[in-house]
């Protein structure tokens, strides 16, 4: 016999009936995140600046009966985010999650005020402007916020990321920031912490690296070697800890940081 107020693990994971916005879908970690929240039960809203990513990516999910919406956005762009919002504020996604990020590699001495700009406008002030929105639009019926931070915003490992990693701590605190004051409203704004995700972003991120300095390359292998799990993860790997932060299994959880790193905060 069932308990009255327990829910079994099948209604605790279930996104039935729940629409879900990620960013930066079209690839990686985002694209995993939809898919798995699609597995769930949730319809979607697909975001990224490159349309024919997610529209490509909408065609698989709409085979598993869930409603998929896709909007080319660049979200370093503040009123692309208002038009964004003009048109669906009427009917707001429950969960929302921020996952698109650029992580671009210089020099300390090249980093001029464009670089840093385009960095912080699309990893830090896009996600304020979307939480912005989102704790708007929902007003009292709360909803889900799910910010996707980097393991580099507390250890700062590689060479070059100067930008990267402070965008990254502000979206940390942002989050715990928004948390303190929003949790009590029935909203839960939690962070993920990925590291060292095999994902076409980074694969991309390698070969630059190849063009430009052997020093990153050092990097990369002491990355491995001091890694303790001593391999890369999944984006499915990453979509699953959004899954659970997404539903009601992580319903008494807000203001959280969770490391998706193998281990690599810990050594
Ligand atoms: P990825 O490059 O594979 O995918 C990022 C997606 O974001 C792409 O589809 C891209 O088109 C989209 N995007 C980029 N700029 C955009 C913009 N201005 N507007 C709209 N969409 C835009 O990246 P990934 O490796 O899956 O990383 C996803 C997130 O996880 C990023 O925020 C990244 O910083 C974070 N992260 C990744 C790792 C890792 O090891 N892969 C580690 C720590 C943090």
């Amino acid at each position: 016999m069932v308990k009255a107020g327990y829910s079994t693990l099948k209604e605790l994971i279930s996104l039935d009936g729940k629409v879900s916005l990620v960013t930066g879908s079209g690839s990686g970690i985002g694209k995993a995140i939809a898919e798995r929240f699609a597995e769930a039960g949730s319809s979607l809203m697909l975001i990224d600046i490159d349309k024919e990513k997610i529209d490509r990516l909408a065609d698989t999910l709409k085979g598993g009966n869930v409603d998929v919406s896709t909007y080319k956005v660049d979200l370093s762009d503040k009123k692309a985010i208002d038009n964004l919002w003009e048109e669906i504020s009427a009917n707001p996604p429950d969960i929302l999650v921020n996952n698109a990020g650029i992580y671009p590699f210089k020099k300390l001495e090249d980093v001029d005020e464009a670089f840093l700009d385009r960095v912080f406008d699309i990893n830090l002030k896009s996600v304020f402007w979307m939480c912005q929105k989102m704790i708007m639009a929902r007003n009292n019926r709360g909803g889900i916020i799910i910010n996707i931070s980097s393991i580099e915003a507390i250890l700062p490992f590689k060479n070059g990321l100067y930008s990267y990693g402070p965008s990254k701590w502000g979206v940390l605190s942002l989050t715990r920031s928004l948390a303190k004051d929003f949790s009590n409203k029935a909203f839960r704004i939690n962070a993920i912490l990925p590291g060292g995700i095999n994902t076409p972003g980074t694969r991309n991120a390698a070969k630059g690296v190849l063009k430009l300095q052997l020093g990153l390359i050092k990097d990369g292998v002491e990355f491995l070697s001091r890694l303790p799990m001593r391999r890369l993860g999944s984006p499915d790997e990453v979509a699953r800890i959004a899954l659970v932060l997404a539903s009601d299994l992580s319903s008494y959880v807000t203001g959280a940081a969770i490391p998706v790193d193998g281990g690599f905060l810990s050594a």
